[in-house]
C-alpha cells in the first residue's frame, strides 16, 4: 500500500498518508482535501540507492583513464 507525502494547499501542513485506491485524502489540520502531492518520500526512500548509483555511474569514467580525468570520456 503506497504512503504518499502531501503538503495542504489551505494550511500549509505537510503530511504523509496511506492512499487507498478510491479514497482521497485530507488535510488532518484542517481536513481540505485540496492537497499536493509531494515526492519528497520517493526521495528519501531513495537516498541510499541513488547514492549507490551515483558511484556505479562514476565508476565506468573513473576507470576509462582519461587524461582529463573522470567524466571527461563521457563528454565525448
Ligand atoms: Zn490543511
Amino acid at each position: 500500500m503506497p504512503i504518499f507525502e502531501y503538503a495542504c494547499q489551505d494550511c500549509g501542513h505537510e503530511f504523509e498518508t496511506l492512499v487507498r485506491s478510491g479514497t482521497v485524502p485530507a488535510c488532518p489540520g484542517c481536513h481540505s482535501t485540496d492537497l499536493v502531492k509531494q515526492l519528497s518520500v520517493f526521495a528519501t526512500g531513495a537516498g541510499a540507492p541513488a547514492a549507490g548509483q551515483a558511484m556505479a555511474a562514476a565508476g565506468p569514467c573513473g576507470s576509462c583513464g582519461h587524461p582529463a580525468g573522470p567524466g571527461a570520456c563521457a563528454l565525448q
